[in-house]
């Protein structure tokens, strides 16, 4: 087990905003605690901005815009190409500072921070990705075309869970497409976002266009109503980004907002049931089940039930839990104590309304590391989905089973969900698979994969109480975010043609 990089974090600190290109502690005196989940410790404050901090992001984000949006694409694709190479050269400092404050696994947050590249690979395809449409001679002498414009300074709100991807899924996008941005992250592990400021500025980005602005609801609260923001991505849980859509909506911004999620993996008979189970312990314990694509729901159709459940719980029980830094580590901690206190009370919760306990990792203890946030995995079978134990997003190692007699009675509990973020099938049939996937009320299905998160050319997101709005975060869907299209119809007669202009609607 490492050590070194653990104590090197483990500095007293304070996490400051990042406004214009330079580290400020902004306004506001009020601090919140950063904590090392997987030893218990307070290793850092963060400054918790006010609206006053905000503004001064705002003000700046707008300014920057004047001349962000006017700088040529290939001047912004070179940057991009600068911010990806410094991102790819500093994947492991950007890992360790997320297994400090998250408590992952470090080869976890270097996977975290692979997916968040793969968003920056997509945006320096700016060039491309900004084509607009031309139609010649779509009347006599007249030609149609359409563009599309930046939006102007634009904020991203982001969860705990993924403090370098999920920003990663706006901020490069945005920033490609001419907008300048303002991030708040995660008051839990706002760090990382200090780097990738850093790393932005050494790319050649001008100071301004990409700012952070910690904080909590107030912070969030001013960014919802500031007029100077034009639009908002947010990802988080359900009840906060319904309010973050009807709030900054009312507001009259542009937002997407995706939330929190159930997701199941339903497993056919016909399934090769060792194959299913490896893959369903991979997504429900990875990173703690802290994952909004984790799967936490499992549905065993027919007899795969009681041989996957035995399947599960062997492999489960098998997971190696330690602290992030730890090689041997498969699954860290869970990010708060408040977390670890709520993964119990929903297996107590669980047992008391008649659940099957398989496993039971509460009161593990992690030798060395006592005071630290974890939590064993944790099975459930046979639970019915009118307990609280399946209707709620519990977000930590706890896996719940239900059984179902028949493929259309799995798909019927998948869609009586209100979520729909993510969903898997485990089957050997192509026809089953392809029912699932065209039946599912979901927005992105797996077959035969667990946590089937897009590519970054394609778009993520989610159906029903998964997101609000109607755009999806990356691929296209991103730029058609971050962008607005003008529609031009010219004409450039000769001087001496006579131009017959009446009254009549214009046609061809
Ligand atoms: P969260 O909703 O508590 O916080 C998300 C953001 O909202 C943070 O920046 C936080 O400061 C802010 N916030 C929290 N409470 C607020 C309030 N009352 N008013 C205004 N702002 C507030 O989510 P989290 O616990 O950080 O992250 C886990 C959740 O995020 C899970 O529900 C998970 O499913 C979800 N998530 C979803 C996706 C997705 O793509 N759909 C991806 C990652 C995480």
């Amino acid at each position: 087990m490492s050590t070194t990089n653990e104590a090197r974090v483990v500095e007293p600190r304070t996490v400051e905003h990042w406004i214009g290109g330079a580290s400020t502690p902004g306004g506001s005196s009020r601090r919140g605690p950063v904590w090392n989940p997987a030893t218990g410790a307070r290793q850092a404050d963060v400054v918790l901005g006010s609206a006053a901090d905000v503004d001064l992001a705002v003000a700046t984000a707008t300014k920057a815009f004047t001349a962000w949006q006017d700088v040529p694409l290939t001047r912004r694709a070179k940057i991009l190409f600068a911010f990806r190479e410094l991102v790819n050269a500093h994947v492991d400092d950007l890992a360790r500072i997320v297994t400090a404050e998250h408590g992952k696994v470090v080869s976890d947050a270097k996977g975290e921070v692979q997916r968040g590249l793969e968003v920056v690979e997509f945006a320096c395809g700016i060039p491309h990705l900004l084509k607009g449409e031309f139609s010649d001679q779509v009347s006599t002498g007249v030609d149609a075309y359409s563009f599309r414009q930046p939006l102007g300074a634009v904020a991203g709100i982001t969860p705990f869970n993924f403090p370098v991807m999920v920003p990663m899924w706006m901020h490069p996008i945005a920033i490609a497409c001419g907008n300048t941005f303002v991030l708040k992250p995660s008051e839990r592990d706002p760090s990382a976002s200090t780097l990738v400021a850093e790393l932005w500025q050494r790319a050649g980005l001008p100071d301004g266009v990409f700012n952070v602005v910690h904080g909590d609801k107030e912070a969030v609260d001013a960014v919802l109503d500031h007029p100077g923001i034009s639009a908002v991505s947010f990802v988080g849980s359900t009840p906060i980004a319904r309010y973050v859509h009807e709030r900054a909506s009312r507001a009259g911004k542009r937002v997407q907002a995706l939330g929190g999620a159930k997701n199941h993996a339903v497993v056919l008979p016909d399934a090769d049931l060792d194959f299913a189970a490896d893959h369903i312990t991979a997504a429900a314990y990875g990173s703690a089940g802290q994952r909004c694509m984790a799967i936490s729901a499992v549905v065993a159709v027919g007899e795969a039930g009681d041989v996957l459940v035995d399947k599960l719980r062997e492999r489960a029980a098998a997971i190696q839990v330690g602290p992030g830094v730890d090689d041997a580590a498969e699954m860290g901690p869970v990010v708060t104590r408040q977390a670890q206190e709520r993964v119990a009370a929903y297996v107590e919760n669980g047992t008391e309304e008649g659940a099957t306990v398989v496993l039971d990792g509460r009161g593990l203890r992690v030798a060395g590391h006592e005071d630290g946030f974890f939590v064993g995995p944790c099975l459930l079978d046979r639970v019915d989905p009118a307990m609280k134990v399946y209707q709620d997003e519990v977000f930590g190692p706890l896996l719940v089973v239900l059984r179902a007699d028949t493929l259309d009675d799995a798909i019927g509990l998948v869609n009586a969900s209100p979520y729909g973020n993510g969903t898997a099938v485990f089957t050997g049939s192509g026809e089953a698979a392809r029912t699932f996937q065209r039946s599912v009320t979901v927005g992105m299905i797996g077959i035969n994969v667990p946590i089937p998160v897009p590519m970054a050319f394609y778009s993520f997101g989610g159906w029903k109480d998964s997101l609000f709005g109607d755009r999806h975060v990356h691929g296209s869907e991103g730029v058609g975010f971050y962008t607005r299209a003008k529609a031009v119809t010219a004409r450039w007669p000769h001087i001496e043609q006579v131009v017959d202009a009446t009254l009549h609607f214009p046609s061809t």
